[in-house]
């Protein structure tokens, strides 16, 4: 998967910090945290904000984004969990 920086539409390179994957923007440095169970609902989530997710102009926005992105990640894991339930007889 290849992503790119919000803040300045570099490419980002997944790499490791603290034994972590994250995605790293080797122009301007901006690091997104990801890994591997989550993997799936980030890609998930910043399809669905991209649209938004050129606005950012300050740090205070940016910290939203990221409170909105792990609300929208409880939200798809609840979601996965109600859609096993429904399945059950
Ligand atoms: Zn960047």
């Amino acid at each position: 998967m290849v992503e790119f920086c919000k803040e300045c539409n570099g490419m980002m390179f997944p790499s490791e910090k603290n034994g972590k994957t994250v995605l790293e923007c080797k122009s301007c440095g901006e690091m997104i945290m990801i890994n591997d169970n989550m993997s799936q609902s980030y890609v998930l989530t910043t399809k669905i904000d991209h649209p938004v997710g050129t606005e950012f102009k300050n740090a205070n926005k940016m910290n939203n984004w990221k409170k909105n992105l792990r609300e929208k990640r409880i939200f798809f894991k609840r979601q996965k969990k109600l859609n096993r339930n429904k399945n059950l007889p």
